[in-house]
């Protein structure tokens, strides 16, 4: 597109780069944090065109958490492009909850740089149609998306977990009490890409309880790189111990939810506080 005519002899607006941080709540499951390329033909715009996998639109959900910041954010700040830098990830299933996920978005040759970053996030909150909350923005420097990248968080995770048979409520109640370290090899799921290797990992129960004489409610504090779902249904023995082990019954992970990710900022449960919501320091 052609630039506008100058109407003065002055130079066109320069272009800037801006980072913006928050935190966002993806309260929509099956909302990917950033762009879902579709893996077949990569989104690429010639090899999408008759690709069976995604019919041509190169993605796999229609939109994202990046995209829906994105879409506000670029022509408003009249900027070229723009890239999300999150403090980590969720699974597309696994809804974002309490304070929200630290993220840096990233705004490429902004036009407009100073524009009003409240009424900026009011707008996107408002058109996500709740899929997702935001806190306010604020301006900081590049060095923070290496902070978010490099540091690692516990997490406090809200599952409901689906038995294969009722566990006895003797070990209902041994397992609702432990705190420990666990052995966890590479899931099976995510092998193809990560390192074969035995991690040990502190697990902490917060709360279990049972829903229906099959289900249960769980609530679980686990250090950072603990895959939850592998650790409630075992992963066939490469995770040990495991909530099914712990409750002599065969267990899986039906929905999961980040309940708090304890960044410096945000405190670890109290004990035995109702709900254990985390609070401020
Ligand atoms: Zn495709």
């Amino acid at each position: 597109m052609a630039e506008p005519l100058p109407t003065d002899l002055s130079f066109p607006t320069p272009r800037t780069d801006v980072w913006l941080e928050s935190r966002y709540r993806k309260l929509r499951r099956g909302l990917p944090q950033t762009v879902f390329y579709c893996p077949r033909c990569k989104g690429d715009r010639r090899r999408r065109k008759d690709c069976p996998q995604c019919d041509g639109f190169g993605k796999l959900t229609k939109e994202s958490v990046q995209e829906i910041i994105a879409r506000r954010v670029l022509p408003q700040m009249q900027a070229k492009a723009g890239s999300f830098h999150g403090a980590g990830r969720e699974d597309i299933d696994v809804l974002m909850l309490g304070r929200g996920r630290p993220f840096v978005f990233e705004v490429v040759g902004a036009r407009r740089p100073d524009l009003d970053l409240e009424a900026l996030r009011q707008d996107i909150v408002a058109r996500s149609e709740g899929a997702i909350e935001l806190a306010p923005f604020v301006r900081v420097t590049r060095e923070r998306v290496v902070y978010w990248k490099q540091t690692n968080f516990d997490k406090i995770y809200r599952a409901e977990v689906a038995c294969s048979a009722a566990p006895t409520p003797e070990a209902l109640a041994a397992a609702s009490t432990f705190a420990g370290t666990i052995v966890q090899r590479t899931p099976q799921r995510v092998s193809h890409r990560r390192a074969d290797l035995d991690r040990i990992r502190d697990v902490r129960i917060l709360d279990l309880r049972a829903l229906t004489p099959d289900s249960l409610e769980l609530r679980v504090s686990c250090q950072h790189g603990t895959y939850v779902k592998e650790w409630i249904s075992g992963d066939e023995g490469r995770t040990s111990p495991s909530l099914s082990s712990l409750l002599q019954v065969p267990c899986t992970c039906a929905v999961l939810d980040v309940e708090e990710i304890l960044t410096d900022d945000v405190q670890g449960p109290l004990p035995g506080a109702a709900g254990g919501s985390a609070t401020e320091a």
